[in-house]
């Protein structure tokens, strides 16, 4: 359930140094080399899933209430005001690792927008087609 060639792999096994916050049977949480934010971790499963389709059920139900209890904690002990939880799928979506992770990122009071978008314009018509289309694939 690892894979030779992944370094997050190696990372959550321990065999490549990390900066560990967390660590259980099942999940590493590290802090990222690139932070978005004073205190951006990412939460990584120590088994092998390329992205949140291919992750198995366990595992996805462990996930969000670890990423909450990450996130508790950097606001008691950082003083951020909030956090995201932030998980990309696919190169289109920015992910740049292939092997599962959920970034937390502290999110403090003026500090700069990290995860945002331009609100688009639709029309209910538009709405009800793209909900039939996606719908095909459920
Ligand atoms: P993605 O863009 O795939 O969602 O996120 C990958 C994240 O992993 C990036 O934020 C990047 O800074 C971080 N990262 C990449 N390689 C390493 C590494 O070797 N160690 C740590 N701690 N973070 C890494
Ligand atoms: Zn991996």
């Amino acid at each position: 359930m690892t894979d030779d060639n992944c370094i997050f792999c190696k990372i959550a096994g321990g065999e490549i140094p990390s900066t560990t916050l967390y660590e259980d049977n099942e999940f590493r949480v590290i802090l990222d080399l690139g932070p978005a934010s004073r205190g951006h971790a990412l939460i990584l499963p120590k088994k092998h899933f390329a992205d949140v389709c291919q992750l198995d059920g366990a595992t996805a139900a462990k996930v969000l209430p670890l990423g909450a209890k990450i996130g508790a904690a950097m606001k008691e002990t950082l003083g951020c005001a909030g956090f995201n939880l932030v998980q990309n799928n696919g190169k289109a979506a920015g992910q740049t690792v292939f092997h599962f992770h959920m970034h937390v990122i502290p999110r403090y009071e003026d500090g700069p927008s990290i995860v945002s978008w331009i609100p688009g314009e639709t029309t209910s018509e538009e709405l009800a087609e793209v909900a039939e289309t996606i719908k095909k694939g459920l």
